[in-house]
């Protein structure tokens, strides 16, 4: 292996811990290093990673090599003038607001969980609670310096390359190794979230609080019960916000308006056995959380943790679903379909699905990443444990969502039916193109991509 380089063989998994495979990790520390890497791949290729946050098998590559992404890591350059960040692909999303938030800079998005890196943010194009506001997260990348196929360095902007670009934004890694990137944040005048709360019995009375209302936040998420049923089918609490001024977070007495700082409590023992999570017990949590909601409050001051990334209190929560792990299954819809959001709630609350909360957020225009993600309209995503016998039932609803104009995410794919690919991202032929003359030789490789047909 690459000489100097430390490596090591290691099972890796996906966030849904199910399908690991092993390869041979890489932890180069350098373009150089990764450029040899590439060199001496052999038939099984090399794949980068970054926190293994994907929920599937996007970051994994059996028998081949992966090449670690928080091996490479920190910032290189911080303009705090024009809040323009260059950090290094495997720099954490969590480092960049421990460094940035107390400078008056908030990530200009941000998923359910601040363990990403920059490399998976711009790899799965990825969205948070603002989608409908500021689009996704390639939107914000000025620039990234790509590791091509032949192990040569490219210095990429939507300007000077839109192929290369937007076939890297969402394009699982595939394309080549991101090195590093450059990126515009989001001006802040405090730390604290200005939070609207409004419970809703149903799943159309939140819809319809969503379409009317979600113009006037910048962040919203509704988390919905999914074992609820009957008149209750889709009851949720929607929580909506907007960073709060300098002048409220006074007025609340904060002494630190830009305090950042994070909590976790011990991770769950790794021996959880599978199946002890049963819908009785995920229904009282659900029960539980919707009681204690507020049927409606207004301007509650949250914590950046506490509003966008609950779960990461919790270190290793995936171990909750036990040995045999879960997935999750997310897909976006265009709003003349969204009865498909209705018809999946439905199908799934009456399968005994054992699901926590599943989340309901809407979308702005999508942009032009021939596999990005996100495209007008909503988007629903929702947890199941593995081994659950609802492999046929999502086969179904795949189709509807497929029928609707709609597709599935693939950074939290670990199922999908690969005949589906083209169906959901029409642009796949041209996204292969771009590939084709990257990686002429299919250097990189993946365990989704070999599933979906879209590496060999
Ligand atoms: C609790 C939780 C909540 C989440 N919420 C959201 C959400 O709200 N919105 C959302 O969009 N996503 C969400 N995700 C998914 C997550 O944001 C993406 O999967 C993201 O890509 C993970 O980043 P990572 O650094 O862990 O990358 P990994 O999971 O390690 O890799 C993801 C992909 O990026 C590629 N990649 C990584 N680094 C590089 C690089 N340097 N160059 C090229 N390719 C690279 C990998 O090959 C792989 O295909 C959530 C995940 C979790 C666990």
């Amino acid at each position: 292996m690459t000489a100097n380089v430390p490596s090591e063989s290691k099972l890796l998994w996906g966030w849904g811990r199910t399908a690991a495979t092993r390869s041979e990790v890489i932890h180069a520390p350098d373009a150089a290093s990764a450029a040899d890497a590439i060199s001496d791949a052999g038939p099984r290729g090399v794949l980068a990673r970054g926190l293994g946050r994907g929920y599937g098998d996007c970051a994994q590559n059996a028998g081949g090599t992966v090449l670690d992404g928080p091996s490479m890591s920190g910032l290189i350059d911080v303009d705090l003038k024009n809040g323009v960040v260059t950090a290094k692909a495997g720099t954490s999303l969590d480092d960049l607001m421990r460094w940035l938030v107390p400078l008056g800079y908030f990530v200009p998005v941000t998923p359910g969980t601040r363990m990403v890196t920059v490399g998976g943010a711009i790899a799965a194009d990825i969205h948070g609670k603002n989608h409908h506001r500021l689009g996704s997260w390639c939107n914000h990348v000025q620039s990234f310096r790509l590791l091509d196929g032949h192990g040569e360095v490219r210095d990429i902007t939507p300007e000077s390359d839109p192929d290369i670009f937007w076939a890297t934004a969402g394009g699982v890694g595939l394309t080549g190794v991101v090195l590093d990137a450059t990126i515009a944040m989001n001006p802040i005048e405090s730390s604290r979230i200005s939070v609207d709360t409004d419970r809703a019995p149903d799943l159309d009375s939140v819809m319809q609080l969503m379409i009317e209302g979600d113009d006037d936040y910048d962040y919203s998420v509704a988390w919905i019960d999914l074992l609820a049923q009957g008149a209750s089918m889709g009851r949720s609490v929607l929580e909506r916000g907007r960073f709060a001024t300098l002048a409220e977070v006074s007025a609340e007495g904060v002494d630190k308006p830009l305090e950042y700082s994070t909590s976790q409590f011990p991770a769950p023992p790794d021996i959880i056995p599978s199946g002890m999570l049963n819908r009785l017990s995920i229904r009282a949590f659900n029960e539980l959380w919707y009681r204690k909601a507020p049927v409606m409050r207004r301007d509650e001051l949250k914590t950046i943790e506490a509003f966008f990334h609950p779960l990461d209190m919790i270190s290793d929560w995936n171990r909750i679903y036990g040995k045999r792990g879960f997935l999750q299954w997310q897909f976006a819809i265009p709003d003349e379909s969204s009865e498909v959001i209705r018809r999946s709630v439905e199908r799934l609350s009456a399968s005994g699905a054992s699901s926590f909360l599943a989340v309901l957020k809407r979308f702005g225009e999508g942009n032009e990443g021939h596999l990005s993600f996100p495209q007008k309209g909503w988007t629903l995503a929702l947890d199941i444990p593995a081994g659950s016998g609802l492999d046929r039932l999502l086969d179904e609803l795949d189709e509807l969502v497929v029928e609707g104009g709609g597709r599935v995410y693939l950074a939290k794919d670990s199922r999908v039916r690969p005949e589906l690919m083209p169906l959901m991202y029409p642009r796949l032929d041209e996204w292969r193109d771009v590939r084709e003359k990257l990686d002429p030789n299919g250097v990189f490789r993946s365990d989704l991509g070999r599933r979906l047909g879209l590496s060999g």
